[in-house]
């Protein structure tokens, strides 16, 4: 099955009690037992499992090529769920460009109970493995990272995991699963905020996690279960209605995303572009390699501050907000907005200028973005 068919009928196509051809929200949390411990399809309680959650579980696994997937309440609940499969003492390893809220997460939450984390520069892979100790346990990357879409070698990463028995695991939001596939390279568990692309449409908040290995399947099942950062059905829902369209959304996003670097590329107020097609942006090849496309995820740079903040007044289109992946197109400021808690002096070790720029890029019509882009740019020339 090809991935546009895979978005319409991956999963339970139709409701298996009713022959709804779209599966209905079950909003239920509990089920009848004919006798005690007699269920009669298998549902028991819904933070355990609810049949819209089921569905869309099916969803993910099959959009990732993976065995099970798994529904959470948010995409740090979910990547929370996969972090708690370490025990105390024991080291991960993550990019040092990882999403804040990871990155909070594991700084702030996870190091009180005893995990301890490092932070690198996984785009050079051969220089991962100095930092493996004795007590590393899992190799966590994202690829494009944010905001800058540095890019990680997948297949080398799930190789050196192998070696040293990680646990390997990819923050897939940016690509989707339209265009990456981990675990194909691999990677043992794949993960998503899909509150961004495959929601995509700013209206639900809920994480994804999907896996072939049937060890850490039944492992992050017990922890989804015991900790209950459970999707609700209605939430779980709306993303598989989001879900169908992935795929249309992902190649608009893909065509305004490239024409708008064109453009970026030759306009004069435009210091510098990064993404992940761009030929001399690092390690392009080996994205082009591991991808079947390009995130709607720009950064560009001005001179400075005040250029940056004089562009996104200027535009019409693009609307001010944190967040990205959704079908309306976004602008922020990283310094000023998602990694404003970054040290200025951390943040442009990490090259992110005050004057960067970053674009979530979303359906609408190409030419409409373009020019209001240029217009707002062209504004900064005179
Ligand atoms: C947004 C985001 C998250 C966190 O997801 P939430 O749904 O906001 O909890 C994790 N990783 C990446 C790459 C993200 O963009």
């Amino acid at each position: 099955m090809n991935k546009k068919t895979q978005l319409i009928h991956g999963g339970l196509t139709t409701d298996p009690y009713t022959g709804a051809v779209t599966t209905p929200i079950y909003q239920t949390s509990t089920y009848i037992q004919d006798e005690i411990g007699d269920l009669r399809q298998g549902y028991e309680y819904s933070r355990s499992a609810n049949p819209t959650r089921s569905a869309l579980e099916g969803v993910i696994a099959d959009l990732e090529q993976a065995q099970y997937g798994f529904a959470f309440g948010s995409g740090m609940a979910a990547i929370t769920a996969v972090i708690m499969l370490l025990d105390e003492g024991d080291h991960l390893l993550l990019n040092s460009d990882v999403y804040g809220g990871t990155y909070r997460a594991l700084t702030k939450v996870f190091t009180r109970y005893g995990i301890e984390v490092d932070f690198i520069d996984t785009t050079h892979i051969d220089q991962v493995e100095q930092y493996i100790k004795p007590e590393t346990k899992m190799l966590y990357i994202e690829t494009p990272s944010n905001p800058l879409l540095r890019v990680t070698d997948i297949q080398q990463t799930a190789e050196i995991a192998k070696k040293y028995e990680l646990i390997s695991v990819v923050d897939n939001t940016f690509m989707t699963p339209y265009f990456q596939n981990p675990l194909v390279l691999g990677i043992d568990i794949v993960l998503h905020s899909a509150t961004k692309y495959l929601g995509g449409h700013s209206d639900v908040v809920s994480g994804l996690v999907a896996t072939s290995d049937s060890n850490l399947a039944e492992r992050i099942g017990f922890i989804q279960n015991s900790t209950g950062g459970v999707l609700g059905p209605q939430d779980s829902y709306l993303l598989i209605r989001g879900i169908k369209t992935l795929g249309l959304r992902m190649e608009q996003i893909q065509r305004n995303a490239l024409a708008i670097i064109k453009m970026l590329q030759q306009h004069q107020a435009v210091e510098q572009v990064f993404h992940p097609s761009i030929e001399t942006h690092l390690n392009h090849d080996i994205h082009q390699a591991q991808a079947e496309g390009h995130t709607g995820v720009i950064a560009f740079e001005v001179s400075n501050i005040d250029s940056a903040k004089a562009v996104i007044r200027e535009l019409q289109y693009f609307t001010l907000a944190e967040s990205l992946g959704a079908v309306e197109s976004l602008v922020s400021v990283p310094a000023l907005m998602t990694h404003a808690s970054i040290p200025k002096d951390v943040r442009e070790k990490e090259g992110i200028a005050d004057g960067l720029i970053r674009l979530s890029v979303g359906i609408e019509d190409t030419e409409d973005l373009v020019e209001d882009l240029k217009q707002s740019l062209d504004k900064l020339n005179k």
